[in-house]
């Protein structure tokens, strides 16, 4: 029988205008051999009513909107919000809000299949072929996120990440703890989420490790070999960056 993958997807604020982008692309492209399940966690009420009709595919979480970078650094909270619903699938993705997919992705493209892979992860594309010392690391050793000059062979993106659904569940719990501790003592890493999945991921053996081409952004027409592309969020179609995170 098909593998079930329960898909994750944050829009709260103005970040719900991607939420049709998104949907729309996955259907047609995003893992076609595989049971597809959506949870969206949105603040939006018309978002969230109009999946009342539409869809069973569809599940929706009311979310209070909150000021960046809380909005992406708690995604490890909703996420577990829906531990139980998560569960039941088989697989679990989150993907950015800006994503787009551009051709077809199926579960030997995406899923950790292998017999020793939980999790998958994703190079970051501005990162890769960088010195390591010049990875954008949490280099702050009061943080929980922490890595120090000389580790770390790998530099992954928030932006796309998933696996196992008991592998991704047991990173959201550590990953919320840690959060919350460093909260406590006034501390945000550096890149948020970012910096936290990187620690996780540190020196783990069981994840499939998509190359950096995986994803292109909106304008790198070069990528030929890019699946998805996240647009671009200073596009005017979008209203610019700046009023996204309704700093305007
Ligand atoms: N996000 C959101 N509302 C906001 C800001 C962020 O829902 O007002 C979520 C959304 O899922 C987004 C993710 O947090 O894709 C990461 O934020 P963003 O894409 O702005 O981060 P960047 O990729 O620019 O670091």
């Amino acid at each position: 029988s098909k593998h079930s993958v329960a898909i994750l997807y944050i829009a709260t604020g103005r970040y719900t205008i991607f939420w049709d982008h998104f949907y729309k692309s996955a259907e047609k492209y995003l893992l076609p051999d595989c049971d597809k399940h959506y949870i969206l966690f949105t603040d939006s009420d018309d978002l969230i009513d109009s999946f009342k009709t539409q869809s069973d595919q569809v599940i929706a979480l009311k979310k209070e909107a909150m000021e960046w970078p809380f909005c992406t650094l708690m995604r490890f909270r909703f996420f577990l919000d829906a531990e139980n619903i998560i569960k039941q699938h088989d697989f679990v993705f989150f993907f950015n809000a800006n994503t787009e997919f551009l051709s077809t992705i199926t579960q030997y493209d995406l899923l950790p299949l292998g017999s020793h892979e939980n999790l998958t992860l994703c190079l970051q594309p501005h990162m890769f072929h960088r010195n390591r010392e010049k990875y954008t690391y949490d280099r702050n050793p009061k943080s929980t996120a922490y890595i120090a000059y000389g580790e770390g062979k790998y530099y992954f993106t928030g932006a796309l990440n998933g696996g196992k659904s008991e592998a991704f569940l047991d990173l959201c719990h550590t990953l919320y703890n840690n959060t919350q501790s460093d909260l406590k003592q006034d501390i945000i890493a550096l890149w948020h989420d970012e910096s936290h999945l990187n620690k996780f991921a540190l020196g783990r053996e069981d994840i499939k490790i998509l190359p950096p081409y995986f994803t292109r952004g909106e304008r790198e027409y070069w990528k030929k070999t890019s699946k998805l592309m996240f647009s671009d969020k200073s596009h005017y179609r979008f209203g610019g960056h700046a009023y996204l995170r309704n700093e305007t």
